[in-house]
């Protein structure tokens, strides 16, 4: 039994990429027209994923609760309602019309094979996550970025939890100059949802040596969520760590101990009026100094 356990959460991370890639493979035609069942099988992985944590979890502190479980379940809605369709109208379509405009074509892309499309899919979306969460640790844009790094604790749907600005910036991407094959851009966004559920769970997976090597794992996630600010700087690859490897930023180890500012835990409105901060701290400032000149 122990055994079967060992080698279910050793397999599992692979194998539900290689299952999301077979769907895809051989999906018929008709259901390509069904653009939500991206969102479905999306929002299924988190189910499932979410179950493991019970299963073989990996912290007791890191346990889901109601708190956090309404506040995950918040952001799931909050993402696939309003910012994939906010992303969708400010961003792709404008990409796509410039595109259309200049007469950019790509015709090559859709001619390769299947799997070398949903590489290449993977790849963009993650090359692009990777410099934009990079740019945001060592920018201003940490203030929208910090809201995430507030989390106190690691589960299956904590990749969604942040400032929606954040969850804006970070969606963005190049992808839609490119003509690919729809069901390979299906494909990659459910792999790179897939392996942000993973990198965000309770689990203990026992993951092989070669996965960790190429995808993001919890341990390495964790490790950007570590407490300290300086620390964090590291790992930033949303799903392909590779690229860290590639870039130098890459660093071993896990977190159990996971928070920003001494682990303090924000509530959903302080996690969207974290970025006016400064702002808000820049007016009272004004406000204190001239309070005290009329006295
Ligand atoms: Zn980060
Ligand atoms: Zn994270």
């Amino acid at each position: 039994m122990k055994n079967m356990k060992r080698v279910v959460f050793t397999l599992f991370q692979p194998a539900m990429l290689a299952l999301i890639v077979v769907f895809w493979a051989y999906a018929p035609a008709s259901l390509l027209e069904k653009g939500w069942l991206v969102t479905a099988i999306s929002i299924c992985t988190l189910i499932v994923v979410q179950i493991l944590e019970f299963v073989n979890e990996r912290y007791p502190g890191w346990r889901l609760n109601w708190r956090e479980f309404l506040t995950d379940v918040f952001y799931v809605v909050l993402y696939f309602a309003v910012i994939a369709k906010v992303e969708t109208k400010l961003a792709e379509e404008p990409l796509l019309s410039a595109k259309h405009a200049l007469g950019i074509t790509t015709d090559w892309a859709m001619h390769l094979p299947f799997l070398a499309q949903v590489a290449f899919a993977f790849f963009l979306i993650e090359f692009g996550q990777y410099w934009m969460h990079r740019l945001m640790h060592n920018t201003f844009l940490w203030w929208t970025h910090a809201p995430h790094h507030h989390i106190t604790q690691l589960n299956a749907a904590k990749g969604l939890v942040g400032n929606p600005v954040e969850l804006f910036l970070v969606s963005l991407s190049v992808i839609a100059l490119f003509d690919l094959q729809l069901n390979a851009l299906f494909c990659a966004f459910n792999l790179v949802g897939a392996v942000s559920a993973f990198s965000h769970a309770n689990v203990r997976f026992y993951t092989p040596r070669w996965y960790a090597f190429i995808f993001t794992t919890v341990e390495a996630h964790s490790l950007h969520h570590t407490v300290g600010f300086v620390e964090t700087r590291c790992n930033y690859a949303n799903c392909l760590i590779l690229i860290d490897r590639l870039f130098g930023t890459f660093r071993e180890g896990e977190s159990s101990v996971v928070g920003q500012d001494e682990r303090k835990r924000l509530m959903i409105s302080q996690q969207f009026m974290f970025p006016f901060r400064p702002l808000i701290a820049m007016f009272k400032g004004h406000q204190d100094k001239s309070a005290s000149a009329s006295n």
